[in-house]
């Protein structure tokens, strides 16, 4: 029979670096991606860490020889519009890794899942996972099951089973595997929604400053914009905030982006000579993780198994690193003939770890705490800030950074609860991840 070792489900970040890594190792692998590319995704503001994974994937130089705005800092204003000094990648470590790029989604996930393709990676557009198919297993407790393979719809309708000894979970905040065992656990704090849209001829800065990423304060410290500059004189402007701000009795996309607009001087002067490009996207974005990363036979990545906050921009870090840790799992489990969930999920503790430092970030610039005084009073922690703003996640070395930040704190400071104080999927089923498209699209996009 000639079965793939694994199927891949979705073509985003994570779904082409999973695959990638492994057909990279001699494996034979068939993705499929239910929409044809290119598509329309946001994340579009790289962090220096991807450097690594996109090394491994034979990115580097096509991403070196893209029209990508180059992105060498990240630069904060506060609620009283006050320009924190740049963080510089470069200055905290004088590597190339320290240059990363603002990208159009549309176009990078087609360069991933080309470059997969190249790597050896059969990839199916066009072609959704309708289900994952699970078998009893002698080894697995009575109830349980494996993971041996997907259901999908071709294009032209027909229905095909294909097997596989893993099934990786790439398929974004759609969660095939979460939501069939009812995993996703919902942030008891992350509850954002974001509205962005396209402004061409917006303000940019020059020579080094012109791909800064910056996060600018809403002047009630409710929430904040992002403003990417991106190529073809293009920048992304989105305000992200409480989803009951956002979205509850308000009238439109259109007019709430407006009105936050006009609130926010250092956003409005900066789009005030600017036409827009497109219509208004809208997102709830509730962050969530699932309880688990791995059963028998499956693993989950990226998106599929959490999403935080946008703030720091560390999706597609995350995306692509689970990747690579799953794809590590993977290789070795095939080895030793060990696909059970323990050896496919291996990574999951650490991984998680990871994220909980990034998430502690977020929380603390909603909860108020401010970086500004803190890099006054502790200059010496710069360093360990920006390692944690380029997503250097991975290591204890940065947790000694929590010390003098909670020196800092007031005496009334409530302690924030970890992720999975949050609510279970089964407990809050109103709350759902939905993406508002635009008619107007631009083209490509
Ligand atoms: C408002 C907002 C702003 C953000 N800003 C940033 C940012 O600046 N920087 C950053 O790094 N990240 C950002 N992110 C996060 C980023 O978008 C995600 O973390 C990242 O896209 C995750 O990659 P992924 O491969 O896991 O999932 P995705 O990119 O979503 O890919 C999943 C793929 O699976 C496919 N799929 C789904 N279901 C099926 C199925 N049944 N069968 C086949 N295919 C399927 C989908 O079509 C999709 O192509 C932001 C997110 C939001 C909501």
């Amino acid at each position: 029979m000639n079965h793939p070792d694994v199927v891949v489900i979705g073509g985003g970040p994570a779904g082409s670096t999973v695959s990638t890594l492994l057909a990279q190792q001699g494996l034979k692998v068939e993705l499929f991606e239910r929409e044809r590319f290119p598509r329309f995704h946001i994340g579009e503001s790289l962090i220096p860490e991807t450097y690594w994974v996109l090394k491994r994937l034979g990115m580097l130089e096509k991403m070196q020889k893209s029209h990508f705005v180059k992105k060498y800092s990240v630069q904060f204003v506060n609620a009283s519009g006050r320009l924190s000094a740049p963080f510089y990648f470069w200055d905290n470590k004088p590597h190339e890794c320290s240059q990363t790029w603002q990208v159009v989604r549309s176009e990078f996930d087609k360069m991933l899942l080309e470059n997969a393709r190249d790597h050896g990676v059969s990839a199916h557009e066009g072609v959704r996972v309708m289900d994952v198919i699970f078998e009893a297993d002698p080894s697995t407790p009575p109830g349980a099951g494996r993971a041996v393979g997907v259901k999908i719809k071709e294009a032209d309708g027909t229905l095909r089973e294909v097997r596989a000894k893993v099934v990786v979970d790439a398929s974004g905040q759609n969660g095939l595997i979460s939501n069939r065992f009812r995993l996703r656990v919902w942030d008891p704090i992350l509850n954002k929604g974001a509205i962005w849209t396209y402004w061409e001829g917006a303000y940019r800065d020059t020579g080094r400053d012109e791909g800064a990423t910056m996060v600018l304060q809403t002047p009630d410290k409710q929430g904040w914009f992002w403003y990417i500059p991106q190529h073809d004189n293009i920048v992304s402007v989105g305000v992200v905030g409480p989803f009951d701000y956002l979205f509850k009795n308000r009238e439109s996309f259109e007019k709430t982006y407006d009105e936050e607009v006009e609130r926010c001087v250092a956003v409005k002067e900066r789009i005030k000579d600017a036409t827009r490009a497109t219509g208004y996207f809208a997102t709830k974005d509730y962050s969530y993780r699932a309880n688990r990363v791995s059963g028998d036979g499956w693993v989950l990545v990226g998106d599929a198994w959490g999403f935080l906050d946008p703030l720091y921009s560390s999706g597609v870090l995350l995306a692509l690193k689970s990747g690579e840790l799953a794809a590590e799992s993977i290789v070795e489990g095939l080895k030793n003939g060990d696909t059970s969930g323990a050896q496919l999920g291996k990574w999951g503790p650490g991984f998680n770890e990871g994220v909980d430092r990034m998430r502690r970030l977020v929380c603390e610039y909603y909860a108020g705490f401010s970086f500004g005084n803190f890099m006054r009073q502790h200059p010496e922690m710069r360093g360990t800030v920006t390692d944690l703003l380029i997503g250097d996640l991975f290591n204890d070395r940065v947790d000694k950074v929590w010390a003098p930040m909670e020196s800092m704190y007031p005496d009334n400071k409530h302690l924030i609860p970890r992720w999975d104080a949050g609510v279970p999927v089964d407990k809050a089923p109103e709350k759902a991840n939905e993406l508002f498209l635009p008619a107007d699209l631009r083209p490509g996009v």
